[in-house]
């Protein structure tokens, strides 16, 4: 079994009806979704799930921003997890972020950055056991992990 890691669709991702194109950023990479759920964000989730930034200046815009309609929450599992995710996400700041990625390719400005990714393995598990539960993430092969792992 490869490494978890932790992806979110943000409400702009989902109202932009990008979740299609996001999700599918992942599948094509060679990522295997092992969990999804869309769902509302509570503020004391959000809160939870954003804890380190919490006494910044973006933390109560941030909050907002995420309760403030349906998100996407998945679990993807492969080689380097959340070090592949994160590149297929982009730099935080999609001004700043190269073409190619979710963020270069579909977002303007910081404040609304589309999908939120883990960034160490720790924040991984501590972000889907917010989210899911065991027996909501699942084992299964897919057919080209041979041709994507050579082995
Ligand atoms: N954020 C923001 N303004 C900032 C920095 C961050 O609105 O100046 C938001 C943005 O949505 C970002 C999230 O806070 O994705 C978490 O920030 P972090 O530095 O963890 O960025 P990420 O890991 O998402 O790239
Ligand atoms: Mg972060």
């Amino acid at each position: 079994m490869g490494s978890r890691t932790f992806v979110l669709i943000k409400p702009d991702g989902v109202q932009r009806g990008l979740v299609g194109a996001i999700i599918r950023r992942f599948e094509e990479r060679g990522l295997k979704l092992v969990g999804i759920q869309m769902r509302h964000v509570s503020e004391e989730l959000a809160e939870s799930y954003y804890a380190e930034h919490r006494g910044k200046d973006f933390f109560l815009p941030l909050v907002a921003y995420v309760t403030s309609g349906p998100v996407v929450a998945m679990v993807w599992e492969g080689p380097q997890a959340v070090e592949v995710a994160r590149g297929t996400i982009g730099a935080t700041d999609p001004a700043d972020a190269t073409p190619g990625t979710i963020r270069g390719d579909y977002g303007v400005d910081i404040s609304r950055n589309l999908v939120h990714g883990a960034d160490s393995e720790a924040s991984a598990r501590r972000e889907i056991g917010l989210f899911f539960r065991d027996e909501e993430i699942l084992s299964y092969t897919r057919i080209d992990e041979f041709w994507l792992r050579g082995s």
